[in-house]
């Protein structure tokens, strides 16, 4: 049993994270950027209490020094999950990248002055693949890193994150370092507040596209990212490693197709139809992120996941099931509109 600190709890994947870690044994203590409002924090707390497990919540931002030293005291492990996620790019990028790098490196440096022992950080498949060409032959893997001129605002973000860190535990090699990489990550959440990437699936279940652009990614389960954390806390020979954690190419229209099967039952017109090519040119006219999304139209996003499986014994549960899930919880938690 381990204390370990979980920073931006608040968020899909550092929930899921909080869950497994209390399922192991661990004690655990997550940052949030306030604790005013404890709806907020009610369904860590309902998980908590449901696993009989210890959980303490304490505030840290990444953009300001104040309570990071607070966060790490008496922590052996830190997963350094928190970095913005929003939903529509910043008018200015650094307000995006500045909290991502700097709040990275005050976790960092907080982590060496504490004595930690391993950080393991979220980073991004994004920070391996992001604005390089897609061949439909190279699958891309932890040697690799994005392309920053060719990178959207948050791609850019991680990639300069990871970079930081890695430069950091260069100057101070007593802390141990692992980066996890996740594709798209998809699955159940844990509370009604729909987070960037489940956004995808909700579009789809309220029919809020007209049609789906043939887009690849390379989707991965919240759960199996969550665990790939965990794992990656106490694996001996994990430090100084990135570990891609992605499944194989799934097109946006295979999504779209998945959920109409498992809910077109119960009342739900999911749109299949291919977004022809010059709807979204149009939409890249007014849209940066849609515009860079153009080059990959028809491309399949190709990563390879084989030195988690190898090195962590990572396994993924099929993305059928991930995909039912996401939508099941998407309407369990009313997101999306009920049909019934
Ligand atoms: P969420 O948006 O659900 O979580 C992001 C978390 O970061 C939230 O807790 C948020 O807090 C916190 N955060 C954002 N800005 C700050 C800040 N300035 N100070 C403190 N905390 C902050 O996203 P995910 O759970 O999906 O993402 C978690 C991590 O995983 C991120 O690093 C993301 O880049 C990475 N990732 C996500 C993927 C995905 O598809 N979801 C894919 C690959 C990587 P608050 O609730 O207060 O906003």
């Amino acid at each position: 049993m381990s204390r370990v600190l979980v920073t931006g709890a608040t968020g899909f994947i550092a929930g899921h994270a909080i869950e497994e870690l209390i399922k192991g044994g661990h004690d655990v203590r997550g940052t949030v950027r306030s604790l005013r409002d404890p709806a907020r924090t009610a369904h860590l707390r309902r998980i908590a209490d449901s696993l009989d497990g210890s959980l303490e919540l304490v505030e840290a931002d990444l953009s300001e020094d104040t309570g990071w030293e607070a966060a790490v005291a008496g922590q052996e492990y830190v997963l350094h999950i928190a970095s913005p996620f929003p939903a529509a790019p910043p008018r200015d990028e650094a307000d995006l990248i500045r909290p991502a790098v700097d709040g990275t490196l005050r976790v960092l440096s907080a982590s060496v002055r504490a004595g930690v022992r391993r950080v393991v950080m979220t980073s991004s498949l994004s920070a391996v693949s992001s604005g390089r060409p897609r061949d439909g032959e190279r699958s891309r893997s932890e040697e690799d890193w994005g392309d920053l001129d060719r990178s959207a605002p948050y791609a850019k973000s991680k990639i300069l994150a990871e970079r930081a860190a890695w430069d950091f535990v260069t100057d101070h090699p007593e802390l141990e370092l692992v980066v996890i990489n996740p594709g798209l990550v998809l699955g159940p959440l844990q509370h009604a507040a729909a987070r960037t990437s489940v956004a995808l699936v909700r579009r789809l279940l309220n029919r809020e596209l007209p049609a789906v652009p043939q887009l690849g990614f390379a989707p991965v389960d919240v759960r199996d990212v969550a665990r790939a954390h965990v794992v990656a806390v106490e694996a001996p020979g994990a430090a100084g490693n990135r570990y891609v954690c992605a499944g194989e190419n799934v097109w946006f229209g295979d999504i779209a197709r998945m959920l109409s099967e498992e809910f077109g039952p119960q009342g739900y017109r999911v749109p299949t139809r291919r977004m022809p090519y010059w709807m979204l040119w149009a939409a890249g006219r007014f849209d940066r992120e849609v515009r860079l999304g153009l080059d990959f139209v028809g491309s399949a996003e190709l990563a390879s996941s084989d030195k988690a499986r190898r090195e962590l014994g990572w396994t993924m549960r099929p993305v059928e099931e991930t995909v039912a899930d996401t939508g099941r919880s998407l309407i369990e938690l009313g997101v999306v509109r009920s049909r019934s």
